[in-house]
This record gives structure tokens, C-alpha cells and sequence, in this order.
């Protein structure tokens, strides 16, 4: 969606409440696609702070299937996010990127709102994703999901320096 702000910033203190309905059905990140569950629609509230300046904020929850980083299986997230943006629209849009390196929903006059989300979930992506807190994760033999296989292979942590000398054996056995 696209908002134009020409009309908001002809009245100081004038505030509007835009009612959004997130489009993107896919989160795009990492060269990675995750599927959007659950979306609601919220509230953009958008005020005229005077001189130029525009306060833009909102609310969402949104609800993707991600990756979990230890056995990767597909679990649900739900990610919360709340913004509160201050646009001085005084400066060019040059001097604003460089301000902000995420000023990208902002061109001209034009909000792009699906680019100001995009923007935000980037920011509140998580760094690590579990599927639980105790994930067994995958055996690194045979690669089974520990979580629902005991695949019975023999993990045992072999010192390092063992590993070497059994390294080296296995090696002059393929020879
Ligand atoms: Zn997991
Ligand atoms: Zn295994």
C-alpha cells in the first residue's frame, strides 16, 4: 500500500489513523522464503510534529514458519513488532538515506508501508531459532531428527587429538 503524505503535512498536529492490510504472503530474507501464516490487519498512525517533521507508528503481529537452526524443522514464530519512526521530511531524500539506511519506504511524498514492514520484521527477525529450547537437533552420522529418532548411532565425543590419529588410520586403510 501506498500513502501518499502530501495532505498530512499541510496541517501541524494533524494526526490519521490508516487502517493496513499486510500483503506479502512470503518473508523474504537471506535468500530465504518463509511462509506468513497469520497476519492482522493494525492501525498506521501517522502525525503532522510540525516543520516538516512526520511521526509514523504502529503495531503487528505477523506469523511465519521458520527454520529451526539445530534440527531443521519447520516451526511456527510469532513475531511481535512496534515502531515508532520520526521522518524529517525537510531533507532530500539523499541526506535521509544516509541518515537512515532503512529509509527505503519513503520516496518523494510516497510511504511505501509494505516496505516500512519489510523493513521492521528485518530488524526484529530473530538471530537464532529453535523449535524448543531442548532441541536434540540432527545426528551428524546419519542425519535422523533426534527429536523423533533414536537412531542409535554411536556419537561418542572422541578427544580431538584421537580423532587425528583414527583420521589418519581410517585414511591409510582406504589406500
Ligand atoms: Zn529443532
Ligand atoms: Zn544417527
Amino acid at each position: 500500500m501506498q500513502i501518499n503524505l502530501t495532505e498530512i503535512l499541510q496541517l501541524t498536529g494533524i494526526q490519521k489513523n490508516i487502517p493496513i492490510d499486510i500483503e506479502m504472503e512470503t518473508f523474504n530474507i537471506a535468500e530465504q522464503d518463509y511462509l506468513i501464516v497469520e497476519k492482522n490487519p493494525f492501525d498506521l498512525i501517522i502525525t503532522n510534529m510540525g516543520d516538516k517533521e512526520l511521526q509514523i507508528e504502529g503495531e503487528f503481529t505477523i506469523k511465519l514458519v521458520l527454520i529451526c537452526d539445530r534440527c531443521m524443522g519447520e516451526t511456527p514464530y510469532e513475531m511481535n513488532v512496534s515502531f515508532i519512526k520520526n521522518v524529517n521530511m525537510n531533507d532530500t531524500e539523499e541526506s535521509r538515506v544516509k541518515d537512515l539506511n532503512e529509509m527505503s519506504y519513503i520516496s518523494g511524498y510516497t510511504l511505501d508501508v509494505e516496505e516500512l514492514i519489510y523493513d521492521e520484521m528485518v530488524i526484529h527477525f530473530p538471530m537464532k531459532v529453535l523449535c524448543k529450547d531442548d532441541c536434540k537437533g540432527i545426528c551428524n552420522k546419519c542425519g535422523a531428527n533426534l527429536n523423533t529418532t533414536d537412531c542409535g548411532c554411536d556419537t561418542t565425543q572422541i578427544d580431538p587429538r584421537m580423532a587425528k590419529i583414527l583420521d589418519i588410520f581410517n585414511n591409510s586403510k582406504e589406500v
